[in-house]
């Protein structure tokens, strides 16, 4: 029952409840809706966006090119759309997801500035129960939580935070408005790709700023330019090869280096001579973005090859920063690169040049406590501030389902299900919870490739899930356990044949205290990933059990159902 200005109503029923308003719940509202499922999306912020909506730090930018990080489901949108920068701005991303909800008539069917407090699945209707926190109440026979893998932020619990006087933000919690730093004095503690992005800008206004380094990462330069008119004209009209080949052929859903479609690689990093190899990480490094990773084939199998790009690294950080104390302080020496993020950065290195920023290694000194005026290290050295900035990253990937309260059939919930680590097919469905669909889930390629594309596929297999569902007369779907486990085999697998096992991320759950290590996503490819999805299609959806009709559906009134 829900309860509305203190009148009891029944809950309103759906075909498919979704959660989150950015690129895949977007996407899938609007692709389900258009199939005749009766959908309806609620979300957390008062807009569209989701993680760009958040995310409104000064800096936030995309690092996989504008032209590619978009939606390719309608050609007009994306022919019709202008990006101003090579790399879109957050503001940007957030006005282009503005209009797909606007051109879509998308925000009829979505409630804003409501949070899901549980989702139950009911198993005499085989339907599922969700409440929000204005005690709403919504009975939907399919439940598509479409948080997004970096949206749940994380503060790490350090002594005496709470008796800062001062301003302490996290950078996904960015406050409307801004803040204004100048003759400001600023900590910043954490220094991945949202501390890399934040930092510059902070360094320009602040009186002074500190950031306290953890660990340093592999930083490249990004190279945003204003967006060429003739470049965004010319590949406009290569749009259908280029997202055909993103799918087919790239690993991250993206192809554009150095203003053009490129082919991956073939060559290994150590058949080349020295100089070749040189001079396609000197091609990179001048294309920017992530162009790196993609320099040669074995550079994140092979010690010997990857150990090539850091000594190439090195040499170029060197070159960037004055001080040789502090150029030291920022190489990573206990992880290869690519083996953590690639950060992508614009004046990043500048700013340690400058006289008002002060690096400070916390691995060597860790942080002791913050207290009412600063932060205070085990040293006893205090670095007394006006304003803390925590860019610490996120609970990934499961961090957000785990805030929905979501429980299955039995009374069992998905924290106790999940207690040893995520367990999904696919990165689509969990074993024990049927009707419930991830969209870039854990185990689905997820964070290694681009969201609007990846959402595009899943969303239209979910559908064709459904229809044929619908077909069989059942009312349930679920993946067999064996199915899941050998999915997490293979997951596995890849991961181990790889060398990313040498460093510690939320790749893999480990910048979150007591989470269970498990890496979390599908390394093997978009290609492999959809041929996978494919063949269990194909194959009479092979690995799902169906629930027959046993049930009364009381949601199910679609005609598509
Ligand atoms: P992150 O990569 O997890 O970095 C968190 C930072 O906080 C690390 O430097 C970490 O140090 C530090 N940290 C965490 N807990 C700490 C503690 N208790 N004490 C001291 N330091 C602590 O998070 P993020 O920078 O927000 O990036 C997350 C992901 O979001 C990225 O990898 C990327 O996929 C995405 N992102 C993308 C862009 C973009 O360019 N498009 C921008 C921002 C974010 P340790 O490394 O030592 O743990």
């Amino acid at each position: 029952m829900s309860k509305t200005n203190g009148v009891v109503t029944t809950p309103t029923s759906v075909d498919v409840l979704v959660v989150g308003a950015g690129f895949s719940g977007l996407r899938a509202l609007h692709h389900l809706r258009e199939k005749g499922y009766r959908t309806h999306l609620i979300e957390a912020g008062d807009d569209v966006g989701g993680t760009w909506y958040w995310n409104s730090y000064p800096g936030a930018r995309v690092d996989i090119e504008s032209l590619e990080y978009s939606y390719a489901f309608d050609d007009e949108l994306q022919l019709e759309w202008e990006w101003p920068e090579r790399y879109a701005a957050q503001s940007d991303v957030l006005r282009y997801l503005q209009h797909v909800a606007d051109r879509f008539d998308l925000r009829r069917d979505i409630s804003f500035g409501e949070r899901v407090q549980s989702a139950t699945y009911d198993e005499a209707s085989a339907t599922w129960l969700v409440t929000t926190d204005r005690g709403e109440q919504w009975r939907s026979r399919f439940f598509i939580p479409a948080v997004g893998f970096l949206s749940t932020p994380y503060v790490p619990d350090i002594q005496g935070r709470e008796s800062f006087a001062g301003q302490l933000v996290h950078s996904a919690r960015w406050p409307e408005g801004g803040i204004d730093f100048a003759g400001k004095r600023v900590a910043i503690i954490g220094t991945g790709s949202t501390g890399v992005q934040l930092i510059p800008q902070i360094a320009e206004s602040a009186e002074s700023l500190t950031v306290l380094q953890r660990s340093p990462m592999w930083v490249v330069p990004l190279q945003n330019t204003p967006m060429p008119e003739e470049y965004q004209t010319r590949i406009k009209a290569r749009y259908p090869e280029l997202r055909r080949r993103e799918l087919d052929e790239s690993f991250a859903g993206n192809l554009l280096v150095d203003f053009d479609l490129r082919s991956s690689e073939t060559r290994s990093a150590l058949e080349v001579s020295p100089e070749e190899r040189e001079a396609e990480y000197d091609f990179r490094w001048t294309a920017g973005g992530l162009s790196l990773y993609t320099s040669f084939t074995d550079l994140i199998f092979n010690q010997e090859a990857n150990d090539t790009l850091r000594e190439y690294l090195e040499r170029r950080i060197r070159q960037l920063i004055k001080d040789p104390t502090t150029a030291d302080k920022l190489i990573p020496t206990d992880y290869p690169p690519l083996t953590k993020r690639l950060c992508c950065e614009t004046g990043y290195y500048d700013a340690f040049n400058r006289d008002n920023v002060h690096l400070v290694d916390t691995k060597a000194d860790p942080i002791a406590e913050i207290t009412p005026t600063g932060v205070r290290l085990e040293s006893g050295a205090v670095h007394d501030v006006d304003i803390i900035i925590f860019a610490t990253g996120f609970d990934a990937a499961t961090g957000s389902l785990k805030r929905l309260n979501i429980t299955g059939p039995g009374g069992r919930t998905l924290d106790e299900h999940w207690a040893d680590g995520a367990r999904t097919h696919l990165g689509l469905m969990s074993d024990a919870f049927p009707n419930m669909f991830f969209l870039a889930g854990p185990l689905s390629p997820g964070g290694f490739f681009s969201p609007p594309l990846q959402s595009d596929y899943q969303v239209q297999l979910i559908a064709r899930m459904l229809d044929r569902l619908a077909g069989e007369d059942a009312v349930a779907i679920e993946p067999e356990p064996a199915a899941v486990e050998d999915w997490m085999t293979q997951v596995d697998a890849v991961y181990n044949a790889t060398l990313l096992p040498k460093a510690q991320s939320w790749w893999s759950g480990a910048n979150i205290p007591g989470k269970p290590r498990q890496f979390l996503y599908y390394l093997g490819g978009f290609a492999a990933y959809r041929n996978a999805c494919e063949q269990m299609f194909a194959d009479e959806m092979r690995g799902y059990r169906r629930i027959g009709d046993h049930a009364s559906a009381p949601a199910a009134t679609s005609s598509a159902v």
